[in-house]
């Protein structure tokens, strides 16, 4: 564990089409390297899965690679990841005040499904009763292990 306040996490993304490995083995492989190539310590990796959108699914596309990865997202379809996707539990706030469910969402423009849409005009109870607005890019949260910015969620 580092010595000094500064907490040290590491953030690892599959450098193609497939998904990301076991969070908890890689974090172990990671430290394991870091520590001895380099004298480097950290706190966690978090292992995120890439989703379909943007630059990865211009990547996908180009290479021929979208149908597969599409495929694996969606045999990989996880039940019990879904009850703790990001969504769940966070709202994503654009920099002139309209709330999304996600920054994917956000990315995508896809506000959120409620009366309730800009940071002016917030209410929880009726934010908590929204459905959230989903589509076939959130496979990319619900495969295997699952996907947030925490890493994996089951
Ligand atoms: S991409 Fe879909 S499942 Fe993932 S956090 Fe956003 S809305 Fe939820």
């Amino acid at each position: 564990m580092p010595d000094s306040d500064l907490r040290l996490d590491l953030v690892y993304n599959p450098s193609g089409a497939f998904l990301p490995g076991d969070q908890a083995s890689m974090e172990k492989d990671f430290k394991k390297a870091l520590m001895e190539d380099f004298g480097i310590q950290f706190h966690n990796l978090f292992a995120i899965t890439n989703l379909p959108i943007a630059r990865f699914l211009d990547y996908l596309i180009a290479s021929e690679n979208y149908e597969d990865y599409m495929y694996q997202l969606v045999e990989a379809y996880n039940p019990a990841a879904v009850a703790n996707v990001m969504c769940t539990n966070t709202l994503s706030i654009s920099w002139d005040g309209y709330l999304y469910d996600c920054d994917f969402n956000q990315m995508l423009e896809l506000p959120v499904n409620s009366k309730v849409k800009h940071i002016s005009e917030y209410n929880e109870d009726l934010l908590e009763g929204r459905n959230i607005v989903i589509s076939q890019h959130c496979y990319g949260c619900t495969a295997g292990a699952g996907s947030s910015c925490q890493g994996s969620v089951a």
